[in-house]
């Protein structure tokens, strides 16, 4: 398994493509997909951290390439659609997404269940509220014991989310105690930036004092 990021555009919103040989997962559908240069991948299902509109922006061209499920907490689905309720016409945008997407109904998705054969592992989706109301991290536990967390914009390498394009501060406080129980070994990749570990943020981030 191998973790790709690729950010993109004015914020550079990092889209990862998780790659289990030809098989793949996107987190953060933002990124054109010719940008990866990756040729004779399958991917098998799109996830989204949150409904902003950097995160989401490139969504209907990758369903053009893959007929792929495109997941998203309930929460965050309405941002989807709506230019408003995603930012981008605050910033003088009009990203919404055409095709279809389905909420995320279950707490724990195995491999199969999210379309990837060459592999097994367990991905539990983390309600972390606070950047918005529906934002999720994605916990990945692999076989050999290593986890990773894809934190969207709810953390950031010495950083947080802002709460004001659609968030709440006191919500984003419950998301961060919620982190500081899990593993400080825990490898982050967040929205935007460098990948950082938990335990490191823990110690260092000034929103985690
Ligand atoms: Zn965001």
């Amino acid at each position: 398994m191998q973790i790709l990021s690729f950010p993109y555009g004015i914020f550079q919103a990092n889209m990862y493509v998780l790659l289990f040989q030809n098989e793949a997962i996107i987190i953060d559908p933002c990124t054109k997909w010719e940008k990866t240069a990756l040729e004779g991948v399958a991917v098998k299902s799109i996830l989204c951290t949150h409904g902003h509109f950097d995160h989401i922006s490139r969504v209907d061209g990758l369903r053009q390439l893959f007929s792929c499920p495109l997941y998203i907490s309930e929460l965050d689905q309405s941002m989807l659609t709506s230019a408003e309720l995603n930012c981008s016409a605050s910033f003088g945008l009009s990203t919404v997404v055409s095709t279809e997407s389905e909420v995320l109904s279950k707490t724990v998705y195995q491999a199969s269940d999210l379309g990837i054969t060459n592999e097994d592992f367990s991905m539990t989706v983390v309600p972390t509220p606070g950047h918005t109301d529906g934002s999720v991290c994605f916990m990945f536990e692999f076989q050999n014991g290593e986890s990773v967390l894809f934190t969207g914009d709810m953390l950031f390498a010495g950083g947080i989310g802002r709460t004001d394009l659609g968030g709440d501060e006191d919500k984003m406080r419950h998301s961060i105690e919620l982190l500081k129980t899990m593993d400080d070994g825990l490898i982050c990749y967040p929205g935007h930036g460098p990948m950082t570990v938990l335990g490191r943020e823990k110690r260092t981030n000034p929103y985690f004092g």
